[in-house]
């Protein structure tokens, strides 16, 4: 049954659900279905594909971090709420702020947390480059999936993250972005500490995350204008 290979999975990564997240997932499943035959959420709502594709692979972030030492997340681009609802439900003591430029995400998520009866979470609508200039240093971890270039994800998601803390993008199959980003990496001051790379159980796609620390304040000046990264990406 796809829920107990879900749960024998997440039993890998070191954690086990309560009956009450258990109960919140199948929820987020079935309202994620729901609403997709009215917009456009995700493009698979076979339930091993969003169990294994979208749900095991949000909470595939403890690769990398130990969750419950850390206090606030942002997602940036959370759309349907990967990852950043999935790692509220896996981790309750997180405050969790999920980005997403465009509203109607929002309001499934808005809807998705009044269900799931979901404590310390916010959903934001706005762009990344506009939210990241009026709330600089917040975060303790900022993730983003399947979202951008790893060059333009810096710019706009570093300045958000506190000195000393992390970004950890998760991609696929990253070849040559790192050397791509070289760039963005220097002049956002972080550093990459660790890349951890996997396929996904079942469908066998490649998966990596990376952790990036943020070891100095970003210059004012970042993220620029959409307009500006666009036509000139660090
Ligand atoms: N993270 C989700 C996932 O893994 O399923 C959604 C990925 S979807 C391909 C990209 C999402 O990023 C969309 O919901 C889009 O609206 C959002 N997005 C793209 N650029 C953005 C930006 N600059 N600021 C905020 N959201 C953005």
């Amino acid at each position: 049954m796809t829920e107990d290979r879900f749960y024998k999975e997440l039993e890998l990564l070191g954690i086990s659900l309560s009956d009450i997240q258990k109960k919140q997932f199948e929820d987020y499943y079935k309202l994620l279905v729901e609403w997709n035959q009215k917009m456009n959420l995700t493009g698979i709502t076979e339930k091993e594909q969003v169990y294994l594709k979208h749900f095991y692979d949000s909470a595939t972030l403890v690769k990398v971090i130990d969750l419950n030492k850390e206090d606030t997340l942002c997602d940036i681009g959370t759309g349907a709420g990967f990852p950043g609802v999935v790692l509220k439900i896996l981790f309750p003591n997180l405050k969790v702020t999920l980005v997403d430029a465009l509203n109607k995400r929002i309001l499934f998520l808005n809807h998705v947390i009044e269900i799931l009866k979901l404590k310390n979470i916010e959903t934001v609508h706005a762009r990344a480059e506009e939210y990241a200039k009026e709330h600089r240093e917040k975060f303790d971890v900022v993730t983003s999936r399947a979202v951008s270039s790893l060059s333009t994800l810096i710019e706009y998601s570093v300045p958000i993250v506190k000195v000393g803390k992390y970004f950890i993008p998760m991609k696929g199959d990253i070849a040559q972005e790192i050397k791509a980003s070289e760039r963005s990496i220097g002049l956002l001051s972080v550093k990459l500490e660790c890349q951890e790379k996997f396929v996904l159980p079942v469908e066998n796609s490649t998966r990596t995350i990376l952790k990036f620390r943020k070891e100095k304040s970003s210059h004012v000046k970042y993220p620029r204008k959409f307009s500006e990264m666009k036509k000139n990406p660090l």
